[in-house]
């Protein structure tokens, strides 16, 4: 079986509906399992009516409420008849009323617990799922709505509550019943507790809830459908000839997120990385591309992206104390700990310390604290940059070729994960684009003409 998950701007009207039911019976014979999020703003407005209500607003909260709910319809109306048309629109009248009924509650309240809140925000995925099932059966193909609640156990972390694996294995297995030729529309982002209380497993938690699916089933494979064809080797606004990267291990996915590239969230594949079931991400209006697709171990050597992040502040820490000391460093990230700030990036010597940050909120306090057993000193306005591929530096002159293209550019810093999937460098803001430039033209856009095995 295969499991196809659609984001919200893949499900965000008819016509994207329609492309994400072509793609998913394109796949009929491999047993399909749908998995949506809400159409896209859906979540949002679910928020903020909720906020409305407990602000006190009660007919604002109904306002927002049936703006929602109106946004379905038209939709329902637009491309259901006859039967499929009533049926919908009765399941969706159904949930108006539970979540007038909710939102007055809160309005009451004025209160909103993250229960409450989780009860809200799962109309989305319901609402959006109701729409998809129901024009599937009015274009004729054999569909089931399953509501994802009755497989999707999870703990009661409301707000972003944490799947029960076991459980889900053995649920799933029963109310899933995948096969070739039916198609199962089922919702990401909702589960639900033993006792049978809705909850969500985090903003954004549809990947998730796709890959917990995968791994229960034991998916052949997990396909990810959103709006971009894949990872690219560098950001497209940067550079216009950023190409798709085909084939990528989970790993250098995950060093890419921190980088912003938001396509796919490290915590939110897990499951497939712990089955090694491969993960796609296409795009839902151009299924022809080939994508991305994630592995567990990817193949050759050599870099595979470019990824950067600005805004970046260096603290450099020195102190001869850490000269032949213990201690030290854990002292230092105390520091951090304290003001609960992540340090990114870090290279050592025996006196001193380089460590990139990029909330600089506490800034100032982090430095004080450090100040008390060290030299301290900070660079803002610096900028990270970060080539990912395998096995980077058994690539032979793969160090010549980084650092002569990047030949007369101040780099501040310089960290090579342990990994060998990558080589990440600090430098001022002011030079990133243009050493990204050089590196994406030294590696991506002439190796076709360049030996990559000859000797420099
Ligand atoms: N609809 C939820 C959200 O917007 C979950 C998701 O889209 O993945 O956060
Ligand atoms: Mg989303």
């Amino acid at each position: 079986m295969i499991v196809l998950k659609f984001g919200g701007t893949s499900v965000q009207g008819p016509e994207m509906i329609d492309r994400a039911l072509d793609i998913a019976v394109s796949r009929m014979d491999r047993a399909p399992v749908l998995v949506s999020s809400a159409m896209a703003k859906v979540t949002d407005a679910l928020v903020k009516a909720t906020q409305t209500a407990v602000s006190g607003d009660g007919a604002g909260a109904a306002k927002a409420a049936h703006d929602i709910i109106g946004r379905h319809i038209t939709v329902a109306k637009d491309f259901l008849s006859g039967k499929n048309l009533e049926d919908a629109i009765g399941k969706i009248e159904d949930m108006r009323r539970a979540l007038l009924a909710l939102l007055k509650g809160l309005a009451l309240l004025r209160e909103c617990s993250a229960r409450s809140s989780d009860a809200v925000l799962a109309f989305g995925e319901l609402l959006s799922t109701t729409l998809i099932a129901a024009r599937a059966k009015q274009r004729g193909y054999k569909a089931e709505f399953v509501d994802s609640r009755v497989f999707m156990r999870t703990d009661d972390g409301f707000s972003s509550a944490a799947p029960d694996m076991k459980a889900i294995a053995g649920l799933a297995k029963q109310k899933l019943k995948p096969k070739p030729g039916k198609l199962i529309v089922c919702q990401g982002f909702i589960g639900s507790t033993e006792e049978g209380v809705t909850t969500t497993l985090g903003r954004g938690g549809s990947d998730y809830s796709a890959t917990i699916i995968g791994a229960a089933l034991r998916a052949e494979a997990v396909e990810i459908w959103t709006d971009v064809s894949g990872i690219l080797t560098t950001d497209p606004r940067l550079i216009p000839g950023a190409a798709t990267i085909p084939r990528m291990s989970y790993a250098g996915a995950a060093e890419l997120a921190y980088f912003g590239a938001k396509v796919m969230h490290p915590s939110s594949i897990q499951p497939a990385v712990e089955k090694g079931i491969p993960v796609w991400v296409k795009n839902t209006k151009a299924p022809e591309e080939p994508g991305t697709v994630l592995i567990p171990v990817a193949e050759g050597t050599g870099p595979r992206a470019i990824a950067f992040k600005k805004n970046i502040t260096l603290i450099n820490v020195v102190s001869s104390r850490m000269l032949n000391a213990y201690g030290f460093l854990s002292r230092m990230f105390a520091v951090f700990e304290k003001h609960k700030t992540p340090v990114d990036l870090i290279a050592t010597s025996e006196v001193s310390v380089s460590m990139t940050v990029e909330s600089s909120a506490s800034l100032r306090e982090i430095v004080r604290d450090l100040q008390e057993f060290a030299g301290v000193e900070v660079s803002k306005n610096q900028a990270i940059l970060c080539l990912v591929g395998k096995n980077l530096w058994e690539e032979r002159g793969f160090f010549v070729r980084v650092f002569s293209a990047l030949e007369g550019i101040p780099l501040k810093m310089i960290s090579l994960g342990a990994s060998k999937i990558n080589l990440s460098l600090a430098l001022a803001e002011e030079h990133c684009d243009q050493a990204v430039k050089l590196l994406h033209r030294e590696f991506f856009e002439q190796a076709a003409t360049q030996p990559q095995d000859s000797p420099r």
